[in-house]
């Protein structure tokens, strides 16, 4: 069974926690963007080359290819943001990057309802995915602000992952035909809920969303992997939700 990891900040983890993904079968690593703090609109323009060449080589040494995502995370927008798009443009343009992400709203402000826009309208443009984050509170109305900016902007909902989708969100994201990114993490989803639903969620991209700064874990997919298994799912929609989805909507190449 091939794994694909499609949504992570596993950049920020040690080796010795890398590792053990290339050991459970994941081929494949989705790097979204993200610094705590980005006050400048350099800090996240030299994240982005970081990501680019010291991380992107860490996971190679492991036999894991990693599929850059960058944009401007709702959390960290600095003051001149305007300033990122045409980074953002260069990284998917030269083919460093594959989408654009992690974006998304986390109090839906119009500050981040501008950025949103923007990096959609960008997206559009240069015909790529979207990775969109959803916070952990007034998660449908957030949703619905997400799916309506998206509507606006005519961006093709085939390429719009909802990420940190649970039993709350799932429902709306399917009927808009959005595609729904699976976080498995505390207080989202467990392998258990994602079975349970299994019709509901068989169109959604597993993912960890690992970072260093969460109660995240990093072999979250290979995990939820094995529980559908045990419990007799059947193969062909696990292989959709841990690899096929991904690289479909993801257009994740394994090609160098
Ligand atoms: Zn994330």
């Amino acid at each position: 069974m091939r794994k694909v990891d499609s949504h992570t900040h596993a950049y920020m983890l040690h080796a010795r926690d890398l590792e053990p993904m290339a050991l459970a079968g994941v081929e494949d690593v989705v790097l979204c963007s993200f610094v705590p703090i980005a006050r400048y609109p350099e800090t996240l323009i030299d994240h982005f080359t970081e990501l680019d060449t010291i991380h992107r080589s860490r996971f190679d040494e492991l036999g894991i290819k990693a599929h850059l995502f960058v944009g401007i995370h709702p959390r960290s927008i600095p003051a001149e943001w305007k300033r990122v798009l045409p980074i953002i443009e260069e990284f998917v343009s030269s083919g460093k990057a594959v989408g654009i992400g992690e974006i998304g709203l986390e109090k839906a402000s119009d500050l981040e309802l501008e950025v949103l826009r923007e990096q959609l309208k960008l997206a559009k443009e240069l015909d790529v995915p979207v990775i969109v984050h959803i916070p952990m509170s007034d998660r449908t109305s957030i949703v619905d602000k997400v799916l309506s900016l998206a509507k606006e902007v005519k961006f093709d909902f085939g390429k719009l992952v909802i990420d940190h989708t649970s039993n709350d969100t799932i429902d709306i994201i399917n009927e808009a035909n959005a595609v729904p990114g699976l976080s498995v993490k505390p207080p989202l989803l467990t392998p258990k809920d994602v079975a349970e639903n299994i019709g509901k969620y068989s169109n959604g991209l597993l993912n960890s969303d690992c970072a260093s700064l969460t109660d995240t874990d990093p072999l979250a997919v290979p995990k939820t992997v094995l529980y559908l298994k045990k419990v007799g799912v059947e193969s062909g929609i696990i292989d959709r939700l841990a690899y096929r989805n991904a690289m479909k909507t993801l257009r994740l190449s394994r090609a160098p």
